[in-house]
């Protein structure tokens, strides 16, 4: 029987392994992931019921091929059922909410399987894998290895790096939170103000949660740009005049100029850029794949920032909080970059040099929470599974450090040779250099149907092979 591990078991794993099992793949699954966040990752697991989804439930079915399997869940919990479906089809519901539909999906799985998968998981970290023709080698930290035939990597969401500063001894500080992730960030907290590093949504959950917690503190932000984010607006609204102007081959000029001719046209009418910029969203791969590096490049360093904000949007009561608190002077948003971290008796000064004037100021806090987001550079992280595989050869970064090289219509992996492993496959947020959307749940549900369809064929043939 054929073996196939699965490093991460987040969203993009579990649904791989749920679908090898639906399929009666005849194969032995290894899962590999921490026994606390198993089948929720990082994303669907958090520390409050308070931190949203910001998809709304209509589209967040795990599920390419039945687009209400979320919303129909939803509407048959005790809570919702004597809800209007309209309502909450538009809503967004608890992140914690959904780490419960995904483990109900796989406990279904287990249940419903025919016995022609073998299912393990197991709670260690993968630090190595060794790559030959015949199989892999997956190495954890408690030293064990164990072999496979076929790896996926599902590793997802990594911490923030730790930003740029004169004194980076600061980060052994335990008044600074690397993982944001982690309720710790937000618990024993004191009167003296926090600083949350960066300005996105994980920002926004901080904020929430340190409500949440009944802090009493001032909270600062700080980010290059300060806090855009915006939200939901135009919920339902379809652009489609967009899409019809599409070509194949389109520079990335040629697509600036097009968007800012549909903005225009939608402003007209009092609709703002979302929406047009929405409309991308079927084409964005493929218009991302075909980029250039340095399109990719000018990308990044000129629009990067404002398709974040028409991309990335919040629920509108979300914002509505966060507005309230900058009104009632608990909130202060700063757009700067950090220059020094220091910490003594008084508590932790933080210099940096506000954008809107350009002077040096220093502002002082009790503790710092990095809401940078997820570090995609693996040479920036300080240990780990991915950076190893960097450094011994199995695999390389694109040329922006998004992700890593990756065929992506079988979704092996690229070698340092330029060869595409047969062996050795990656989805999810890895796919970011080659698919630059490759975040949220619409995206990875499908790589997940798609990757585990061309696995148990390959199991099969191969087992058909054995036999004939
Ligand atoms: C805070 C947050 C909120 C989000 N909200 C939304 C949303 O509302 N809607 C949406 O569509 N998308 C959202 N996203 C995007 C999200 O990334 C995807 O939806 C999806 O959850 C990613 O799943 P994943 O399995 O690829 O990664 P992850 O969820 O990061 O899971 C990867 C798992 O692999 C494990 N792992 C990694 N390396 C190893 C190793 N070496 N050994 C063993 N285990 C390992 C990790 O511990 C983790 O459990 C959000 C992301 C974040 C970070």
């Amino acid at each position: 029987m054929k073996k196939i591990g699965i490093i991460g078991g987040g969203f993009t794993g579990t649904m791989t392994a749920v679908h090898l099992i639906e399929k009666s793949a005849a194969c032995d699954i290894t899962i590999f992931n921490d026994a606390s966040t198993f089948t929720r990752g990082t994303a669907y697991n958090p520390y409050s019921d308070k931190h949203l989804l910001n998809v709304i439930t209509s589209k967040m079915s795990a599920y390419p091929g039945n687009s209400d399997h979320f919303l129909d869940w939803v509407m048959e919990r005790p809570d919702f059922k004597n809800k209007d479906r309209k309502l909450i089809a538009n809503a967004f519901m608890p992140r914690a909410l959904y780490g419960k539909y995904l483990t109900e999906i796989w406990d279904n799985a287990l249940s419903n399987n025919d016995g022609k998968c073998i299912v393990n998981v197991v709670n260690e970290q993968v630090t190595d894998i060794d790559v030959n023709e015949s199989f892999i080698t997956v190495t954890m930290d408690n030293g064990e290895s164990m072999l496979f035939d076929y790896c996926v990597i599902a590793s997802g969401n990594n911490v923030p790096r730790n930003p740029r500063i004169k004194s980076p001894e600061f980060y052994n500080s335990p008044n600074y939170f690397q993982n944001p992730w982690k309720e710790e960030s937000v618990l024993n907290l004191t009167e003296k103000p926090v600083l949350i590093v960066g300005n996105g949504l994980t920002m926004v959950d901080t904020v929430v949660s340190l409500v949440e917690q009944d802090f009493k503190g001032a909270i600062y932000s700080i980010s290059p740009n300060g806090f855009n984010i915006l939200p939901h607006r135009h919920i339902g609204m379809k652009y489609s005049k967009l899409a019809e102007e599409i070509k194949e081959g389109m520079t990335l000029l040629e697509l600036v100029s097009l968007a800012n001719k549909h903005i225009k046209i939608a402003r007209e009418y009092g609709f703002t850029a979302e929406p047009v910029i929405d409309s991308f969203r079927p084409y964005t791969q493929k218009i991302w794949h075909n980029f250039s590096d340095k399109e990719k490049s000018t990308f990044m360093s000129r629009l990067r920032h404002l398709w974040g904000t028409a991309r990335h949007r919040i629920p509108l009561h979300s914002y509505e909080k966060l507005q309230k608190l900058e009104a009632e002077g608990k909130l202060h948003i700063h757009s700067g970059n950090l220059i020094d971290i220091s910490e003594n008796s008084n508590g932790i000064e933080v210099e940096y040099r506000d954008r809107n004037d350009g002077v040096i100021k220093t502002m002082v806090v009790g503790r710092i929470i990095n809401c940078t987001g997820p570090e995609s550079d693996f040479s920036k992280l300080e240990s780990g599974f991915l950076k190893n595989c960097v450094e011994n050869n199995i695999l390389k970064q694109d040329a922006l450090k998004l992700g890593i090289v990756t065929d992506i219509e079988s979704y092996g992996i690229i070698g340092p040779d330029g060869k595409v492993y047969h062996n050795l496959f990656t989805i999810g947020g890895n796919l970011r250099g080659e698919l630059w959307e490759s975040t949220a749940v619409h995206d990875l549900r499908e790589q997940a149907e798609k990757l585990s369809q061309s696995l148990a064929s390959k199991v099969l043939s191969e087992s058909a092979e054995l036999i004939s």
